[in-house]
């Protein structure tokens, strides 16, 4: 099996078994992020405790890649400090849209959505979830810790 293909298998079981898929009731950072150019939505939720993000959800609805990048995106987050956090996102971003060396140690899953740099249009597929968590991330950080709403548009 060439790599490609693990990846593409790695993307297509996100996107059939979604991890942390689900909606929260409570949550310190609501925020929801569309990609009007391929109709793609994703909604997250997440509970922020001295410093780490201890849950995550994410609801939402487009293409595969959309939804298997946020699904990745929750695994390799949970957990982790929000700086922490931010090094994966800026990871990610670097690796899709500047070309930087993919690095698994941070991303996880991730480095299987190298592949579509290839296809430019889908590259907004890709990290609308990303971009969607850092926006909630900074508003979270600028409310001084109170809850926040916010939305994202690619
Ligand atoms: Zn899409």
């Amino acid at each position: 099996m060439s790599l490609d293909d693990l990846y593409r298998e790695v993307v297509m079981d996100h996107y059939k078994q979604p991890r942390n898929r689900g909606t929260m009731k409570q949550a310190d950072v609501v925020v929801e992020g569309t990609n009007p150019m391929c109709g793609d939505e994703v909604t997250l939720w997440l509970d922020v405790e001295d410093g780490i993000v201890t849950e995550v959800r994410f609801a939402g609805h487009g293409c595969s890649i959309s939804q298997a990048s946020a699904s990745i995106m929750t695994e390799a987050i949970k957990d982790r400090r929000v700086e922490e956090i931010e090094d994966i996102i800026t990871a990610f971003r670097g690796m899709m849209l500047e070309g930087t060396e993919p690095d698994e140690a941070l991303l996880g899953d991730g480095v299987a959505l190298e592949g579509v740099k290839q296809f430019p249009v889908r590259i907004k597929c890709a990290v609308l979830g990303w971009n969607t968590l850092l926006l909630g991330l900074k508003q979270f950080a600028e409310s001084g810790g109170k809850p926040v709403e916010a939305s994202h548009r690619e």
